[in-house]
């Protein structure tokens, strides 16, 4: 079997879904990461893993519309990550007796999983910043849609891309959602900053990467340890989401990423409508605001289906990429990812991320100092 090369793979977990001989296991690398590994023994050689995983980018539509909005409900928007819509759009599903497969937190592991339940929808909310697991998920869907049941998929765009592929079509009940993506750290390098934290009295038991305490603009970590602690950091402060912040602890894909689109391949698209005070001065809450790209006529039933939840206005493309460059735009410096990479097998993450940055400014100084040099030849 001849996989996509490692920089290609997304790990979105397709090639697994669709092995026959169930030979190929999604397992973390040494950097902690999800590849597949392939037990040659009981390959059948049926070629199913290389044709999928070939397969072109989808061709998604030409007319995308973008909407900012939020929750009505305040106490949903602030468990929410942005404004709360991806609640609003399970309600709707589970309410046709539907299943919402989104990401939860199992220990200190993201998991793809599904929820039947209101109540079990909250440990959906909120964004997990690592890469999860899909596991089954792909082959479960499936097997919902053909028991006639809804099914809301939400994921990066990688894996709704790799969903669509594995189903071959876009079957009429599912309603597929993705976000603009920053890009998946790695599950190991949260594992390392939960065992480096000294501040930390116990195992955590709940985690909310994008705690509203000191609002929207300024997230922090925030978790309650087995002791009954409650801890939460600054994202300035805290180095995990520095290291994410910073594109340091990125998998190597997510810095050549092909999804990185406006037209997409899923029904809708969400995201932080960043820097939305600059553009109406009324939305100034700091308690999170979404933006909407109706992607298709699907996506446009179901964003009309959650209006009374919500307050929405329409919004200029041009404006809110401004703010937004991860819809588009790549991170590029692969070196200081793979340097940190690197340092985190002897240094602390705290101490690795300035290394990097002392690296960093003496390239730049060098770099500087060199067209000064030529300049003056
Ligand atoms: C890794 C990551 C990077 C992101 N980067 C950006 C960005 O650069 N710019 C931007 O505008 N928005 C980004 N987002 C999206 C944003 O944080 C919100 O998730 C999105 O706007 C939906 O917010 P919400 O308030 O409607 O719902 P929320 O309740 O916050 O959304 C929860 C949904 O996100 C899904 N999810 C959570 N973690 C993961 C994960 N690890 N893998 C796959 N799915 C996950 C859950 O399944 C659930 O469906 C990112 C999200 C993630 C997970």
């Amino acid at each position: 079997m001849k996989l996509k090369n490692k920089d290609e793979c997304t790990g979105c977990g397709l090639c697994s879904n669709v092995c026959p001989a169930e030979c190929i296991k999604m397992e973390r690398d040494s950097e902690g990461f999800y590849y597949p590994f392939v037990n040659q023994k009981i390959c059948v050689v049926c070629g199913r893993c290389e044709k999928y995983c070939y397969n072109t980018v989808t061709n998604p539509p030409k007319e995308v519309h973008v909407y900012a909005a939020y929750n009505k409900d305040l106490i949903r928007r602030l468990k929410a990550s942005s404004g709360g819509i991806f609640e609003l759009l399970s309600r709707e599903v589970l309410s046709r007796q539907g299943v919402v497969f989104g990401v939860k937190m199992d220990g200190l592991e993201a998991i793809h999983t599904y929820v039947e339940t209101l109540e079990d929808l909250d440990l959906l909310l909120g964004s997990k910043y690592m890469q999860s697991d899909v596991g089954r998920s792909y082959q479960q869907v499936k097997e919902f849609l053909q028991e006639g049941r809804w099914v809301l998929f939400s994921g990066t765009p990688c894996q709704v891309d790799a969903l669509l592929k594995f189903l071959g079509e876009k079957p009429e009940c599912l309603l597929t959602v993705d976000f603009i993506c920053h890009g998946i750290s790695s599950p190991k390098v949260f594992e390392k900053y939960i065992d480096e934290n000294v501040e930390l009295n116990g195992n955590p038991t709940q985690i909310c990467f994008r705690d509203k305490t000191e609002g929207w603009n300024d997230f922090s970590m925030a978790m309650i340890t087995e002791k009954g602690q409650y801890y939460r950091k600054n994202m300035h402060e805290d180095v995990y989401l520095q290291s994410f912040l910073k594109n340091m602890n990125l998998r190597r894909s997510c810095f050549n990423c092909v999804f990185r689109t406006v037209a997409r391949v899923s029904d809708l698209t969400l995201g932080d409508f960043w820097g939305c005070e600059n553009i109406w001065k009324d939305w100034m809450e700091n308690k999170g605001y979404s933006l909407i790209f109706v992607q298709n006529e699907k996506g446009k039933k179901f964003w009309n289906s959650i209006q009374n939840g919500i307050i929405s206005r329409e919004v200029d493309l041009e404006k809110v990429l401004a703010y937004n460059q991860s819809m588009l735009i790549s991170p590029w410096d692969k070196y200081s990812r793979d340097l940190f990479f690197k340092m985190i097998r002897k240094e602390t993450i705290a101490d690795s991320i300035k290394k990097v940055e002392k690296n960093d400014m003496f390239k730049k100084i060098k770099r500087k100092w060199w067209k000064i040099c030529r300049k003056n030849d």
